[in-house]
């Protein structure tokens, strides 16, 4: 079997496979395409790749030559009247993109996105979501600090004393207690709120504060992930979000509800009340955006504050978000490699059904059919 990996379209900085785990897959009996200067902007050189046992070649001939290609964004037209193969694999993002799944499916391909796979405890070595959020969420503090205009850590100076920044996450899943984590190291105060109870313990045991608001939906059923909450919740949550907003200097905001848009948690009258110079990091930018005022791969100033959205931040440190996605990728091939280096679909497999979302002309996913039929 031939897997190909492509060059991704810029500002993505990351590559599905590094050197690395081109190596794992020729001890599997598998042979890899790489696109000329795919990992460039991991430093990952083609020298590097060859080493490994890749080829080299253009995008054209990876196409003719793959019988999966590797890709983390949705490919081209071109790239499909050109790609001899059947099997698209890549963090496609069908919930948002059901439409264009249905173009693939209807083109004969079969499609896998990783982003689907179920989050079992088998899975957690094939998680993309998570070892990405998981360098949002550092990222997200990192740069904070940098449009920051004052020290995070409380300084006592024969110059004077600096209080410590407080610091405001909404959202514990795994980029917000990243983000914790790295906010504290730096010497900030948090303040955390998420409507999964069931995170209180983790955000304590990160050495910050958890404010609950009571009522919320219960989340349990949802597979770890957040659900919808009534309108009378989040009237009640804005007004003690609101409370901490007013005190924070730097918000982080990670809240997702997966295939629906973000909720809005911080409004315009929030952020009118907060100091000059403050900071807002949204990781939930490319879903709408956790504040009124987001604006997608954009910084914006409101009132003295700025919000950063960016929800591409593994991106901004594409060598360990390539090393970590390629392993998570390699893991999941794992299932789907024989012993001979040939492909091997089992369905009977949870984690191969659930991350293949088309095969035999059609949607073979229900979550992703049921965003489809949203769409009509
Ligand atoms: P996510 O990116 O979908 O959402 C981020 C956070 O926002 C979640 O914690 C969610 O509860 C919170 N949120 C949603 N609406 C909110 C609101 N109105 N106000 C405040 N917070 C709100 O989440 P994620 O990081 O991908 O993962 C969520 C959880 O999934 C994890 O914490 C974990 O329990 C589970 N998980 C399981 C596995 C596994 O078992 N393989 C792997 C990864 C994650």
């Amino acid at each position: 079997m031939i897997i190909g990996v492509l060059k991704e379209p810029s500002p993505e900085t990351r590559v599905s496979l590094m050197p690395e785990h081109v190596t794992i897959l020729k001890k599997w009996k598998a042979d890899v395409y790489v696109e000329d200067g795919a990992g460039i902007n991991a430093f990952a050189t083609n020298e590097k790749y060859s080493e490994a046992g890749a080829a080299i070649a253009s995008r054209e001939q990876v196409l003719q030559k793959a019988d999966i290609v590797l890709s983390i964004n949705t490919l081209a037209e071109s790239d499909l009247q050109n790609f001899k193969g059947k099997i698209l694999f890549g963090l496609f993002q069908p919930l948002f993109n059901p439409g264009l799944i249905k173009q693939w499916a209807g083109k004969g391909f079969s499609v896998f996105s990783i982003d689907m796979l179920p989050r079992t405890t088998r899975a957690q070595s094939m998680d993309v979501l998570s070892s990405q959020a998981n360098i949002a969420g550092y990222k997200a503090v990192l740069l904070a600090a940098n449009l920051f205009p004052k020290y995070f850590p409380m300084f006592m100076t024969a110059a004077g004393s600096i209080p410590p920044a407080k610091m405001l996450i909404l959202g514990a899943g795994v980029a917000g207690l990243q983000a914790i984590a790295t906010g504290k190291r730096l010497g900030a105060v948090v303040e955390v709120f998420d409507t999964r109870p069931a995170v209180k313990e983790e955000v304590m045991s990160l050495g910050a504060k958890f404010v609950e608001v009571e009522g919320a939906a219960d989340a349990s059923k949802a597979g770890g992930y957040a659900v919808e909450q009534s309108a009378e919740f989040m009237e009640r949550q804005k007004q003690k979000i609101a409370e901490s907003v007013a005190k924070a200097d730097i918000i982080i905001t990670t809240a997702q509800i997966p295939g629906k848009k973000a909720p809005v948690l911080i409004t315009d009258e929030m952020m009118a009340a907060m100091k000059n110079g403050s900071v807002i990091i949204d990781l939930a930018a490319a879903t709408g955006g956790n504040t009124t005022q987001t604006k997608n791969a954009q910084t914006v100033f409101f009132n003295g504050v700025s919000i950063v959205g960016n929800s591409n931040l593994p991106a901004a440190m594409p060598s360990d978000a390539s090393k970590l996605y390629g392993k998570n990728i390699i893991n999941f091939l794992q299932l789907i490699i024989d012993k001979e280096g040939n492909l091997s679909l089992n369905f009977e497999d949870d984690l191969v059904k659930g991350t293949c979302i088309a095969r035999d002309g059609s949607i073979s996913n229900d979550r992703v059919s049921q965003a489809l039929e949203a769409l009509s």
